[in-house]
This record gives structure tokens, sequence and C-alpha cells, in this order.
């Protein structure tokens, strides 16, 4: 799946585009750019009644059935459900890498039924950082070539592209890995390198499907504690998963099963507390 970085998008306006018009039931928006930490949350995800079915031939399998839901910018929330119960499905919808059979998806009041490829390539590009279980970084590239990726296919000027890279860098810890290739960096390294990729575009949504998934469990504890400093900043943060321990780092669970949703758990305070799970909705 390397080609939702490898996807060639249209360059975003300086400063990214403005929020669509298409704005879903009074959603507060005029935030402006990306409007975090002060004034109303806004929308960052609304699906409403998102239906997939793949067909081959004569076989149709509706991995989707009718899922709603919507994330407000700064949550950090994860997606869990066992294999085959559509995360993968819905990953690539929310990540604007496939279009759903039915229903309406809005990413950013934007929306993403109606795009066709040049538009979602657009659209994923302004608006989604992507981190993915096998890291998905280019071998042959240092670190800091590998992160300013996004901002090439951005159409950001060179000198701004390494000083923004050496930035995402720095945040994730590997300020003195920045000419480092994947091969000369560990798993939990190689990993951070993506999440400084999937941030240096700052994008309304980081978007990761199982990203402790290829590593071992003190790099995992490391990733993972990135991700709840990404929350702490205000970044909105979705993670799909089919590991209890990860999906209970986020504030709120979404579990889906056979393609549809199961009750949302809230995950209050002190994930390490293990509250009593309440159920939302
Ligand atoms: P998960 O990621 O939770 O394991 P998936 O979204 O990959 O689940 O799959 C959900 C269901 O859709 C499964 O029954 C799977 O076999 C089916 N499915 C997934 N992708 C395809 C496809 N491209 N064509 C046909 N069926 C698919
Ligand atoms: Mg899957």
């Amino acid at each position: 799946m390397a080609g939702a970085v490898a996807s060639v998008a249209e360059p975003a306006g300086p400063g990214g585009a403005p929020l669509g018009e298409m704005v879903p039931m009074g959603v507060p928006v005029g935030l402006g750019g990306l409007g975090r930490g002060a004034g109303p949350t806004r929308e960052v995800i609304r699906l409403e009644n998102v239906t997939k079915v793949y067909r081959n031939g004569v076989l149709s399998v509706a991995a989707l059935r009718g899922v709603s839901f919507s994330i407000d910018e700064g949550e950090y929330v994860s997606i869990m459900g066992p294999s085959g119960s559509g995360k993968s499905t819905l990953m690539h919808i929310l990540g604007c890498l496939d279009v759903p059979t039915g229903g309406r998806y809005w990413l950013g009041g934007e929306d993403v039924g109606d795009m066709d490829e040049i538009a979602l390539a657009d659209i994923r590009n302004r608006r989604i950082g992507f981190v993915f279980q096998q890291f998905n970084l280019l071998a042959s590239m240092t670190a800091w070539r590998n992160v300013e990726l996004p901002l090439i296919y951005a159409g950001v000027g060179r000198s701004d592209r390494r000083q923004r890279a050496i930035e995402a860098l720095e945040r994730v810890g590997l300020g003195d890995r920045i000419q480092h290739r994947p091969g000369e960096l560990s798993g939990g390294q190689q990993q951070r390198v993506a999440v400084a990729r999937a941030l240096v575009g700052n994008p309304d949504l980081i978007l990761a499907d199982e990203p402790t998934g290829a590593l071992d469990s003190q790099s995992a504890d490391d990733v993972m504690q990135l991700m709840s400093d990404l929350h702490a900043a205000g970044r909105t943060l979705v993670v799909i998963t089919h590991n209890i321990e990860v999906a209970t780092a986020a504030e709120r669970v979404i579990s889906i099963r056979d393609g549809m949703l199961a009750p949302s758990v809230q995950v209050s305070g002190d994930p390490t507390a293990h509250p009593a799970p309440e159920v939302v909705r």
C-alpha cells in the first residue's frame, strides 16, 4: 500500500485548501486551517450508514453493513475488531484509498463520495498522514528524504521541505538520525520516521493501521507513547488494530464486528488504570 504516499496529488494552495462547502449538519467550522487548541471543536470525520460490497463475478461480500460515527478534532480513537470484521475496508475508506458503495463520508467537511481518483489523491495528501504496520519507507532514501516526500507531492519548495522534515524528525526524537537509511535504524525508529512522515504535512488526521504490529514490545511501547504525545499536542488520531492493549490506549474505542459497529467504549482518564468501560453508544 505504498500508494498512499506515492500518489501524486495536485498541489494544495499555500496553507492548504479551505474547508469544503459541503459541511454536514451544523458542524461548527470557520476556525481556519487546523484551529487546534481553542474554540469549538469540529468534526474531522463523519460517516453515515456507510456500506461496502466487494463484487467478484457472481460473488459479493458485504464487508461494511451500515457504519455511522463521527470523530472530532483532537480525539484519539481506535477502531478494533477481529480478523475479517472489516477494519482494512474501513481504513481504506477513511483514508480515501477507496470509496463506499453506499452511505456518505465527509472528511474535514468535504464529501468524499463524489470524488474521482485525482480528487481522492488530493484530499488524501492534504488531510491525512498514514502510518502502516510495515512502515512503508523507501529503503534507498535517508530518514529526512523519506519524511519530505509528502511535501514534494504538496508542492513545497526544497529548502522548506528539508527544514520541515528535520523538525518532524526532531519531534519524534530522531533529530540525530536524519541521514540514516531505514536499514540502519531499528524497527521502532523506522516506525518513528514513518510517524514523522505522517506529521510533516500538518494533516487533519493521522491514520495508523496496526502501527505496532511489526514491532517488539519495547518499540511498540515507544510508538504508543509517541501517539499519546501527539494526542496531548492536539492531533486527531485514528488507530486501527486487533490488539486490545493498543486499542485501549485511545480515549475511545470503536468496535467493529461483521461489518457493523458494536457499542463504543469510552476510555476515560489514565488508560493504564483500566477503568470500568462506559458504554456511550
Ligand atoms: P479485517 O481487516 O478486519 O481483517 P477486511 O476489511 O480485510 O477485514 O475484510 C472484511 C471482509 O471483506 C472479509 O470477509 C474479507 O474476506 C472481505 N474482503 C476484503 N477485501 C476484499 C476484496 N478485495 N474482495 C472481496 N472480498 C474482500
Ligand atoms: Mg485487515
